[in-house]
Formats: structure tokens, C-alpha cells, sequence
């Protein structure tokens, strides 16, 4: 019964995928309803089950020399942070032969309390990188994000020193219209970015969100999957008289406009 425990990565992707989604009638964020449900932050309440996802995604962009990564706000924070590292990892991996106590030259070894601590091979702490040899250096990949402005756009307010020209990776959780992570990705360009492409937890575009539409050469998804998507006008649910779901989506705002407007109109 070996067999039991072997799976692949595709198979987990979707054993974690399953997880995760709820069957019902849903609110969606851009106000359209439908009957699945993705709860993507239930995956990153689970730091073991974030470093696992992140992992896989990383590896399909281990040989890209990705130098920066960014996630929207909010639920490509925690996402990029771990694929950040899971990358730093696999980088400092390749280059585990080179230890750091030979490739510092014996004139630069930094005395007690300059600034940077070293243990055995790893750098722990850096204060000032101007000690760490350079493919040292690179091979620490740090991880940005994009906030949401005022007018619902991604902008980059913080680390743009950080990203100009050089190859940095979107992650984004669940794409819907694509309306963030493309955001996201304007944002980066605009801090002077090469974005090299960008990778989605789950793609429920339904193929309208393409390199192309991003303006990127790549773009992946972990798992792809079809949704219904109706306007709330059209909806066979609410037609049906299904409850809509409050506990996730945006169903108890929706039920608020619905009974403001009837308020109104009394
Ligand atoms: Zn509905």
C-alpha cells in the first residue's frame, strides 16, 4: 500500500484546493453571485500550508532569476513573503558549496557588532550588505507589496529602491478579472521594474486574464477552475430563493444594500 503516499504536486495542489472551497450561493467581491467559493485566506492562516503552496509555486520559477517578488495587498502579502523565501532557499541551495567564511577576503571580515552576524554558512542577520559577497547578496530575495489607493488602484509606496530593474515576479491569490494584479503589475513598471511574469493561487478568469491582457510573457495559475458568475439581476440562486451565504464573500453587505434600498423606498 505504498502507493498511498505517493502524490504528486498537481494531486496536492488539488487535495488543498478542495479544501478550501464551499459549495452555496455567494456574494463575490465585484458584486457578481455564484454557487463556489474559494476561502483563499484559509490557506494562509496555515503558515505549513502557505510554505507548502508557495514552495511548488517557486519552483516553476526557480531557473528565472527572479530578484524581487510582490504581492497585492492584501492577500498577496503573506503569499509573496513565502515565495520570497521559498526562492531565497532554493537559491542559497545552489550555491551551498560556496561558505561564507572563505568568500569573505580576510581584510573584509567585519569585526563584533559592525552589523552583520554569521552563523556556520547562513547569513541570519544583515545590517549592512556591503560585507556579503555579491552572489551572497542576490541570492536573498526580498518581498514587496502593492497597497490598495483611494481610487481602487495598486501602488507601490514602499522598497521602490528595491525593485528598480530588476526581475521581479506578481503573486497574486485568486484572479478574477485581473483588475489587481494587473494594477500591481503598473505599479512595479512604474518603480522601474522588469517584470518577468506573474503566478495566481487560482485562476477563475475563465482565460480572460492572458499574458497578454497583463502585458507580461508568463502567466500561471496553481489550479484553474470554472465558476459560475451571474449578476445578482440574473442569478438563477436568488431566483431559486437560496440563502445567500454571510459567512464568506460579501453576501452580508449585499443583504445590507438590499435592505437600505428597501428603507429608502418605503
Ligand atoms: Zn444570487
Amino acid at each position: 500500500m505504498r502507493e498511498k503516499y505517493l502524490i504528486t504536486p498537481q494531486k496536492r495542489i488539488e487535495e488543498i484546493m478542495n479544501e478550501i472551497v464551499f459549495d452555496g450561493h455567494f456574494v463575490y467581491s465585484a458584486g457578481g453571485h455564484g454557487s463556489k467559493y474559494f476561502d483563499k485566506s484559509w490557506i494562509t492562516f496555515w503558515p505549513l500550508l502557505t510554505a507548502e503552496i508557495c514552495s511548488e509555486i517557486a519552483s516553476q520559477w526557480a531557473d528565472e532569476n527572479v530578484e524581487v517578488v510582490v504581492g497585492p495587498a492584501i492577500g498577496g502579502i503573506k503569499l509573496a513573503d513565502r515565495v520570497a523565501e521559498a526562492l531565497t532557499l532554493i537559491n542559497k541551495a545552489k550555491i551551498a558549496s560556496l561558505s561564507i567564511e572563505e568568500s569573505i577576503e580576510e581584510s573584509q571580515v567585519p569585526e563584533e557588532g559592525d552589523g552583520i552576524i554569521i552563523s556556520s554558512s547562513y547569513i541570519v542577520r544583515i545590517f549592512d550588505d556591503s560585507y556579503v559577497p555579491e552572489e551572497i547578496r542576490k541570492a536573498t530575495i526580498p518581498a514587496l507589496y502593492t497597497e490598495k489607493a483611494s481610487d481602487g488602484s495598486q501602488v507601490l509606496k514602499r522598497g521602490m529602491e528595491l525593485i528598480e530593474g530588476k526581475r521581479t515576479l506578481i503573486i497574486e491569490d485568486i484572479v478574477n478579472s485581473g483588475g489587481s494584479l494587473l494594477s500591481s503589475i503598473l505599479a512595479c513598471e512604474k518603480a522601474g521594474a522588469n517584470i518577468i511574469g506573474a503566478h495566481c493561487l487560482i485562476d477563475r478568469s475563465s482565460g480572460k486574464v492572458t499574458p497578454e491582457f497583463l502585458g507580461v510573457e508568463k502567466f500561471e495559475a496553481l489550479h484553474l477552475v470554472e465558476v459560475d458568475n451571474f449578476s445578482a439581476e440574473e442569478c438563477p440562486l436568488c431566483k431559486a430563493g437560496v440563502p445567500i451565504n454571510t459567512d464568506r464573500g460579501h453576501g452580508q453587505e449585499y443583504l445590507n444594500e438590499i435592505a437600505a434600498k428597501q428603507k429608502q423606498e418605503e
